[in-house]
């Protein structure tokens, strides 16, 4: 609802909305949605959230898709805000939380940026959806497919964790396997999108999937009840999430909701596959492909991210850092955080508590910050990792 336009993350361009939209057409970067925040504002307050659904459709006014009979929802959103406190004392941190992303459908929270894509997808007519995954986009998105009944067409590396291709194929998405990364997923889908039909639905080429991941934002804000946390950790791959979030607090201050004040945002990556974390200690703007990417965290094998001047900038800009961790520190660390809190993170979720040990072993937090760390899926879709 209330969308006015689309505006290029890079030079600005602006396009008229309800159309169907890759890239910017002048710069080839990102397209971001642009609301009437004093619009939306009118209707969406904090009081009128206490009578929303269970999902991150709450946010009606600031998602995508005009008609409502055109959302297709599987009740995503809306997780647990835990606070670890059992984790927190080993650490003496004690306000550590865990955003639990583990309960969405499909068991990640790319449910969140796919409910937003497949729902636009069907407002705008598209016919058959493309996506190369790194794993867990490609469920989420044969999920929100099949329920708007669009076929999917899914490019995973040949060695996605089985439960990844498994589930595609079970929500009746067709597979291919391709021999490389998800990047070379991507230019396939890209040198045959034309002549198939397929609209591409990878992450920041198209400009609705980070308005799903964005309400982990509004979620944050609502849960602490309307006070950012000081300090997030979040596991990047192609930055959405990250990105998302730090667009809903713009928007949250457009509304009057929250202040100036932002949280320190660092990105967690593995040490197999860090572009970011590498062009951060550079001073880079942009980060490079990252050659022979490596980890079994397969949500971070992600070499060449589109939308890494904008996450570069968040972490600049909010203080933040950029931090890296082995596939052992993370596998470890699973059953860590899992003996604590009852909570069988993906290797994604636990690179989180191993980054933020070392966050404090360099004294970059301290026992009054409130911490977030994001437990982005479960660990049951990664048995493979997990019985080395
Ligand atoms: C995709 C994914 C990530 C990375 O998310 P981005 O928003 O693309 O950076 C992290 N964890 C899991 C489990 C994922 O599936
Ligand atoms: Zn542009």
């Amino acid at each position: 609802m209330h969308v006015t336009h689309l505006e290029c993350a890079k030079c600005g361009t602006n396009y008229e909305a309800n159309k169907i939209y890759n890239l910017c057409t002048s710069c080839g970067k990102p397209l971001l949605v642009r609301y009437d925040l004093a619009k939306a504002a009118e209707t969406l307050t904090k009081e009128s959230l206490k009578h929303r659904v269970s999902s991150l459709w709450r946010y009606r006014e600031v998602l995508p898709v005009v008609h409502d009979e055109n959302i297709v929802s599987l009740g995503e959103g809306w997780t647990p805000l835990l606070h670890a406190k059992r984790l927190g004392a080993q650490v003496e941190l004690p306000h550590l939380f865990i955003k639990d992303e583990s309960p969405n459908p499909t068991g990640s929270f790319k449910a969140r940026g796919q409910t937003t894509a497949i729902s636009m997808a069907k407002e705008l007519g598209v016919t058959k959806l493309a996506i190369p995954t790194a794993g867990n986009a490609g469920g989420a998105m044969s999920a929100y497919a099949a329920a708007a009944g669009i076929p999917a067409f899914v490019f995973m590396p040949r060695d996605t964790p089985a439960a990844n291709r498994i589930e595609c194929q079970q929500l009746g998405a067709e597979v291919t396997l391709i021999d490389g990364l998800i990047t070379d997923c991507g230019a396939e889908v890209g040198k045959r999108k034309e002549a198939e039909g397929w609209f591409d639905v990878s992450t920041l080429k198209e400009p609705y999937r980070i308005e799903g991941k964005k309400t982990m934002g509004y979620e944050l804000a609502e849960q602490f009840n309307w006070a950012l946390p000081d300090v997030i950790l979040y596991p990047t791959g192609g930055g959405t999430g990250l990105v998302g979030m730090w667009k809903a607090f713009d928007e949250m201050e457009a509304m009057g909701w929250i202040g100036h004040q932002r949280p320190r945002m660092f990105s967690v990556q593995a040490a197999g596959c860090a572009p970011i974390v590498r062009a951060f200690d550079n001073g880079w703007d942009e980060a490079p492909e990252f050659e022979n990417a490596h980890t079994s965290a397969s949500g971070l094998r992600v070499p060449k991210a589109i939308g890494d001047f904008i996450m570069l900038d968040i972490l600049r800009t909010s203080g933040g850092g950029a931090i890296s961790v082995t596939d052992e520190e993370m596998i470890a660390d699973t059953k860590v955080v899992g003996a604590a809190e009852g909570l069988f993170c993906a290797p994604e979720g636990a690179a989180c508590f191993s980054a933020l040990k070392k966050m404090l072993a360099a004294s970059t937090v301290s026992a009054q910050d409130r911490i977030v760390l994001f437990n982005t899926g479960t660990g049951v879709k990664y048995l493979e990792a997990y019985s080395l």
